[in-house]
């Protein structure tokens, strides 16, 4: 039978494919990373490579310092914002960073998400646009980890996305739906005035989800 850690690492493998080909990252950028639950071992994406043709042995597990524990190729550059998030957020289990063109765009020209459909009111009520910090660095790392408390998606400002998730398909689902509300911003954006979900119908929302 296959174990747990074999499934996670699947998972990893298989979204760097999913996002690749839905225009979410070029092969080298982006990356992600899983933590077994409960535990300060992660298993995240090597350095550099090609992404989507990334396969299960090439993956590289770190603990929470950036040790390598097993695997023989560099860990994302990128492994300081993971183990910061994972860190400061135990209900946290999967980590993904993308350059989507759409979010990353409109943040560059300083376009809020504004609630315009029942994903944007409700997961994306509040996604922080952070000031740019250069990639890979410890900097970048606390900025991260401060930003993530209490929220599922971050904006990095001249770079990209991170999106978090108790598993993989959480975190995919929020990059997902974070680049499907930028390109109707974006659309709406092209003709006049965007239309919102009226402030009593987001309150009806937020009660009938519980959140
Ligand atoms: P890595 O290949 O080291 O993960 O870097 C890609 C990236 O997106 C850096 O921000
Ligand atoms: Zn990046």
């Amino acid at each position: 039978m296959e174990t747990e850690e074999s499934i996670l690492k699947r998972q990893i493998v298989r979204s760097m494919k999913i996002l690749h080909r839905r225009g979410l990252m070029t092969g080298v950028g982006g990356n992600a990373s899983v933590r077994m639950e409960g535990s300060g071992e992660v298993w995240i994406t090597p350095s550099g490579v090609y992404k989507p043709e990334l396969k299960p042995s090439d993956l590289v597990k770190i603990d929470l310092d950036g040790r390598v524990i097993e695997g023989i190729l560099k860990p994302s550059m990128e492994w300081h914002f993971h183990t910061a998030i994972y860190r400061r957020r135990a209900d946290i289990n999967a980590v993904l960073h993308t350059h989507s063109p759409f979010s990353t765009g409109l943040a560059l020209a300083d376009v809020k998400l504004r609630p315009i459909t029942l994903e944007a009111a409700t997961m994306l009520a509040d996604v922080p646009i952070l000031p740019f910090r250069y990639p890979g660095t410890e900097e970048l790392g606390r900025q991260v980890g401060e930003a993530i408390l209490g929220r599922r998606a971050l904006i990095l400002q001249n770079h990209g996305v991170i999106a978090v998730g108790f598993d993989m398909i959480e975190a995919l689902s929020t990059i997902e739906i974070l680049e499907e509300v930028s390109i109707m911003t974006f659309i709406a954006s092209q003709y006049g005035e965007i239309q919102e979900i009226p402030p009593d119908q987001i309150e009806l929302i937020k009660k009938l989800y519980r959140i």
